[in-house]
């Protein structure tokens, strides 16, 4: 009987890619994956080092499956990704019941590592280096319409919060040809939309020889025929070259839309961060993408209460969340990073007035965002369909290449993976209704 392998992921999309992966590497050893942790013989976890608060969630879910342990000790219970990479001695510690601590190096091996595991019930610790390679292996859900590929690992921005660099090592990049394979792949088995992944994705290729970049990548990966969109994330403001400013516009599947992290409006806080832009550059590159594609929609990330932050730094972000007019943004409250060198400044800011200026920006944020969500209402938009609606099983849902979700009616008349025209109706806090408009009204505008 096939022995079944329970996935636990947190943290950023990479890590959703990861897990994929390794559930992938061990179908092909005959392990079958389970919603049910109660019925799996491994539980794998899949970690996040970013912020403080997902490792508290780690441990506190690693004290759960303790109890499972107890009942089952032939259970083994994996910790793998960003934790198990920067505090394996700590996570062994914390939490005796780990069988199995290995880090993203070390994913190509996980099917020995796992068998290992079993069958010499020790803790077994893989944390070391290894070359990169391409897993080929098929991801667990094959079926899906929208997939992740990881591009490049690690990164080399040494960003003064980040541990990044700490977890995932520096940075290389995959192959043009592995990555339009693994593209391909996808598409055959019914895939429309990939998102290029990369911690630094706008730095693609500069250690490739020959030396190519995301720019060029674009271009292969929209030759491959039956795939409709491309999206890519996470970029730094730094790494942006007009060549890419130039893809966007002209690379047909390259979606309108744009993850381009700010994490603080205000100059001395970005200098500290060590993010190598001003906010004054940060609004030219935004000026720049919106006359090359006036459609573009912008989301960022933003830290607020980084180690020294004043009224007056705060105040800068806020005037920049403003400016810039962003369809979403995600706000995080600084967490101190052990080992990062934003955890031994000076000046850090109390946890009561982060929790301040994080309420005060979302109410910002809202706002903003909303007035960008109005400019949608009577626009006839290009959606991929991808599902149902959450509230209403008779819907359908998918995303506007902006990537905006939109709920519309029109069962019978289009497919999952279609792409369609759809009037926006009614535009809802967090999500657009809308009315599969005709093929002569879509022609009026394809975003
Ligand atoms: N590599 C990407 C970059 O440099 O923009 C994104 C990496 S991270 C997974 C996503 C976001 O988490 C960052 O953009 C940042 O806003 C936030 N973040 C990273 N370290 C943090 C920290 N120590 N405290 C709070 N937020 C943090």
């Amino acid at each position: 009987m096939a022995s079944k392998l329970h996935l636990i992921t947190y943290g950023c999309q990479m890590n959703e890619y990861d897990s994929e992966r390794v559930a992938g590497l061990l179908r092909e050893r005959e392990y079958e994956l389970t919603d049910d942790e109660r019925e799996a013989d491994v539980i794998l976890v899949n970690t996040c080092a970013i912020r403080e608060k997902a490792e508290d969630k780690v441990y506190s879910r690693l004290g759960q499956l303790k109890e499972l342990k107890a009942a089952r000790p032939d259970l083994v219970i994996g910790v793998m990704g960003c934790m198990a990479q920067l505090q394996q001695e700590q996570v062994r510690r914390r939490a005796p019941s780990v069988d199995l601590v290995f880090g993203s190096p070390a994913i190509a091996r996980v099917g020995e590592l796992v068998e290992r595991a079993r069958r010499e019930r020790r803790p077994i610790l893989d944390t070391a280096e290894a070359p990169l390679v391409k897993i080929t292996a098929k991801p667990a859900s094959a079926d899906r319409l929208k997939a992740f590929v990881t591009v490049m690992e690690g990164c080399e921005k040494h960003c003064t919060f980040c541990v990044v660099p700490r977890t995932r090592g520096r940075e290389r990049s995959h192959s043009p040809e592995s990555i339009v394979a693994e593209v391909e792949g996808l598409v055959a088995e019914g895939c429309r939309e990939v998102t290029l992944l990369g911690q630094t994705v706008n730095a693609y290729g500069r250690d490739l020889t020959p030396l190519t970049d995301l720019a060029e990548l674009f271009q292969r990966v929209n030759d491959v025929a039956g795939l409709a969109r491309i999206r890519f994330t996470t970029s730094n403001p730094y790494n942006l070259t007009p060549k890419l400013i130039r893809a966007m516009r002209d690379v047909p599947k390259v979606c309108e839309w744009f993850h381009l992290p700010l994490q603080s409006g205000s100059d001395q806080i970005l200098e500290a961060m060590n993010r190598g832009y001003t906010r004054a550059r940060y609004l030219e590159l935004v000026d720049a993408l919106r006359q090359a594609e006036p459609a573009l929609a912008f989301s960022t990330d933003i830290i607020v209460g980084f180690p020294g932050e004043t009224e007056a730094d705060f105040a800068a972000t806020v005037e920049t969340v403003e400016q810039v007019g962003y369809d979403n943004v995600f706000v995080f409250r600084y967490s101190r990073r052990p080992g990062t060198p934003a955890a031994d400044m000076p000046n850090q800011v109390d946890e009561a007035v982060k929790a301040d200026r994080n309420r005060r920006l979302l109410t910002v944020v809202e706002r903003v965002t909303g007035a960008r969500s109005g400019l949608l209402a009577g626009r006839t938009m290009e959606v991929l369909v991808d599902g149902t609606s959450r509230k209403s099983a008779g819907e359908l849902s998918g995303r506007t290449r902006c990537n905006r979700v939109v709920n519309f009616d029109g069962q019978g008349q289009v497919a999952l993976g279609d792409v369609v025209p759809v009037l926006v109706t009614e535009v809802l806090p967090h999500s657009l209704r809308g009315a599969l408009a005709t093929p002569e009204e879509a022609v009026c505008s394809s975003r």
